[in-house]
């Protein structure tokens, strides 16, 4: 599965994130061997559990919706946060980015999902949080792109249909914002099930999880 996956993401050059929340260490050791970097998780604990016990070349991605008093547990080693989904949250990895003398590579989460879902920003709350005096005077992070999550549905239509509103999302800010910004080029959407069609419409970060390990078990 590893193997085609690769081929396939390689055709849109874009980068495999190996999902791995609940699987142990030796089934991510087993992906490294096999050249894989790029791992996500969605929980802190679980994240600092396994960081120190696997090689440090692993890119780690953060996934999960995070809490602001969790961020400074992650901050020394993390390698892209997914998930930014309030000026709050990124005021605070600002912070911890500081103290840790680093600069913290982020997306911006957009709420694409015609259900009703929890966590992501509108587009006009992704304006505002770019507009605001606090925002560029922030040092510490630097945002990357944007991220979003497909309704779980068998209607391909409307998974595609949503994932165009992030790829417009995404064109929208670049030009807007970012247009002299070379770094803000990445678009993360697309999972085991929707990953294909995530492709097709324009992402360059796909994170995928029981495609790569199997079902989780969440005992
Ligand atoms: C679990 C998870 C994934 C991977 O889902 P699979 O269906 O197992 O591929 C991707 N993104 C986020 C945010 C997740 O929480």
């Amino acid at each position: 599965m590893f193997n085609t996956l690769i081929q396939e993401l390689q055709a849109y050059r874009a980068l495999l994130v190996a999902v791995s929340k609940t699987h142990p260490e030796f089934a991510i050791l087993k992906l490294y061997e096999q050249g894989q970097r790029d791992f996500g998780e969605n929980r802190v604990q679980e994240l600092v559990d396994k960081q120190p016990e696997l090689p440090d070349d692993i890119n780690w991605h953060f996934i999960g919706h995070l809490q602001t008093n969790k961020v400074k547990y992650i901050a020394p080693f993390v390698h892209l946060i997914h998930s930014i989904d309030s000026p709050r949250i990124l005021r605070e990895i600002n912070k911890q980015a500081k103290n840790n003398d680093r600069i913290i590579d982020c997306l911006l989460q957009f709420k694409i999902a015609e259900e009703a879902t929890k966590y992501g920003l509108s587009l006009e709350e992704g304006r505002q949080l770019l507009e605001s005096a606090e925002y560029r005077e922030m040092e510490n992070i630097r945002l990357v792109g944007v991220m979003g999550m497909s309704t779980y549905t068998d209607d391909k239509q409307q998974v595609r249909r949503e994932f165009r509103r992030l790829k417009s999302i995404f064109d929208t800010l670049k030009t807007d914002y970012f247009a002299e910004a070379d770094h803000f080029k990445e678009i993360s959407m697309g999972m085991s099930d929707d990953y294909a069609l995530a492709l097709e419409e324009g992402s360059t970060i796909v994170r995928i999880g029981t495609l790569l390990f199997g079902q989780r078990d969440y005992g």
